[in-house]
């Protein structure tokens, strides 16, 4: 599928193999997740001409399909770095446009618990670190005052850290965002292109796909779980092995969203942020992720053990969740890497730009990383002039504001447990960049991720769908797109 501001939308079957359009971008970007998505919108922002190359059959189907939807302060990440930078930007960022592009914010702050004397110990620690990435409205909290900003939270808690800043957002709306604006501006989306490999004559890369042959000046290796792979195709090597990190999570119906604030953070280990328990912006209470390395680089599946766990874990920390069922369980791959760092580095002499590793802060750092990235670029080429920020729509899905079944005129509710209406359906399945798949749909609408999952829509949902995307392979393996 190839969707772009200069051609119509246009089908391809593989046996149309062809150089694309003759057009030679500025840069092709390869993979949409959460990175390449805000990078193409960056790249296309500078007058750049993009060419977003993706895999899958939709725009965020890898390690971006599923995660805790936290926009992160960075007060715990490690002082000095990459990272830290990162996610100091791509928060900066996102709170200076999601007014005037309607993005949702749900600035409800977090609380580190400490629920042992030795992690009660840790508080001061990380609060200084905290000072140190500049993060200076973190504020320690005695007992009774943990129960002040949680008073359903269990009396094991010790102790606690306020940190404000920190925020939910819709982990898929923004993204949707940042490529219709990067479409406005002439980019060029193909999905269902996996880049197989690839040649540089010095000046012009040649990349393979299934589907066509693409050109352009410089690449951007944002594939995410499959970074290090396609280094090795494009490249011959990688300087990095992706480790996938499997993290599971459970969510509870959405009555559990009177018993909580915001988000409960814990003490975080060497390794991992460890467990959270936290609302989400769909108005549901999620807890999670675990970490658990596996070599597969595709399958996220739950495991009844983990859930066991994780459920009573909840209920440890809010007792009174143990008698609010559950709504649904999912998991995600972080494409972790053997080193904790982001692995972004450019190889000027072959014009190409590395973006790996980026495990656990990715979704906020997003806008970062492209600011940093298209730095690492223009320091080597003429830097183009930025252009206007074209406006574009992506439907609310936030409980906190307007629903679409709200508003007047929508015709018919098809989800009933998450109140999608068919108008809102309709828009998901056309416009310039209509969902690729029924995982696409689900993200852009919230149907069929419910109390029932599915159960009562999936057959309206599938009529609807059906005519434009092939709804009955999706029903397949849909429940391994799901989310909070
Ligand atoms: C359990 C969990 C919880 C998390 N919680 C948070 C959180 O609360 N806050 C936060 O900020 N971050 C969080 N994250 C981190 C965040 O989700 C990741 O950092 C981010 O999704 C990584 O995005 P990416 O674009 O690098 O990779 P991906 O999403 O994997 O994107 C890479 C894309 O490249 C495509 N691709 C691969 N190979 C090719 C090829 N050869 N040709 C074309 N396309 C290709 C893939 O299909 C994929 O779509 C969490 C992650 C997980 C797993």
């Amino acid at each position: 599928m190839v969707i772009s501001a200069y051609r119509p939308h246009k089908t391809q079957n593989s046996s149309d193999r062809s150089e694309s359009t003759g057009i030679v971008f500025d840069v092709a970007i390869i993979g949409a997740g959460v990175v390449g998505c805000a990078m193409a919108r960056r790249f296309a922002l500078n007058g750049l001409r993009v060419a977003l190359l993706e895999r899958g059959d939709d725009i965020l189907s890898g390690a971006s399909k599923a995660n805790s939807a936290i926009l992160h302060t960075g007060f715990d990440a490690p002082p000095g770095s990459l990272e830290l930078q990162c996610i100091r930007d791509g928060y900066r960022e996102y709170l200076d446009i999601h007014r005037t592009m309607n993005l949702p914010l749900f600035a409800c702050g977090a609380m580190v618990v400490a629920w042992t004397e030795q992690e009660a110990e840790k508080l001061r620690p990380i609060r200084e670190q905290a000072l140190e990435n500049g993060i200076d409205d973190v504020m320690p909290l005695e007992r009774a005052e943990v129960t002040k900003v949680e008073p359903h939270l269990s009396d094991a808690a010790l102790a606690g850290l306020r940190v404000p800043g920190e925020a939910l957002i819709d982990p898929w709306s923004p993204f949707l965002a940042y490529v219709l604006q990067s479409i406005r501006l002439g980019a060029q989306v193909h999905l269902r292109t996996e880049v197989l490999g690839g040649d540089f004559d010095g000046k012009i890369w040649t990349l393979e796909t299934a589907r066509s042959r693409f050109r352009a000046r410089h690449v951007v290796n944002c594939a995410g779980l499959y970074g290090d792979i396609v280094e090795q195709r494009l490249k011959g090597a990688s300087d990095f092995a992706i480790k996938p990190r499997k993290g599971q999570f459970v969510v509870f119906e959405k009555s559990a969203s009177r018993l909580l604030n915001g988000i409960v953070l814990p003490v975080p280990s060497e390794h991992t942020k460890g467990v959270v328990l936290t609302r989400t912006i769909f108005g549901n209470v999620l807890i999670g992720p675990t970490a658990e390395e596996q070599d597969d680089r595709a399958r996220a599946t739950v495991e009844r053990e983990k859930m066991r766990a994780l459920i009573d874990r909840a209920g440890q920390m809010l007792p009174a969740i143990r008698h609010i069922s559950i709504t649904a369980a999912y998991a995600g791959l972080r494409p972790a890497s053997e080193k904790k760092e982001y692995r972004i580095s450019m190889d000027g002499a072959r014009n190409w730009i590395t973006v790996g590793g980026i495990r656990s802060t990715g979704m906020t750092a997003a806008l970062g990383i492209a600011h940093h990235v298209f730095g690492l670029y223009a320091g080597s080429t003429p830097r183009p002039a930025p252009g206007p920020e074209p406006s574009v729509s992506v439907p609310n899905l936030a409980e906190h504001l307007p629903r679409d079944w709200q508003k007047p005129g929508y015709d018919e509710i098809v989800c009933h447990c998450e109140m999608v209406t068919r108008r809102e359906l309709e828009a998901a399945l056309s416009g310039p960049l209509p969902a690729g798949d029924l995982g696409g749909l689900k993200r852009r609408t919230r149907c069929g991720m419910g109390q029932c999952q599915g159960f009562n829509c999936t057959a309206r949902i599938t009529a609807l769908a059906s005519p434009r995307i092939d709804a009955r392979h999706d029903i397949i393996d849909g429940g391994q797109s799901n989310a909070g």
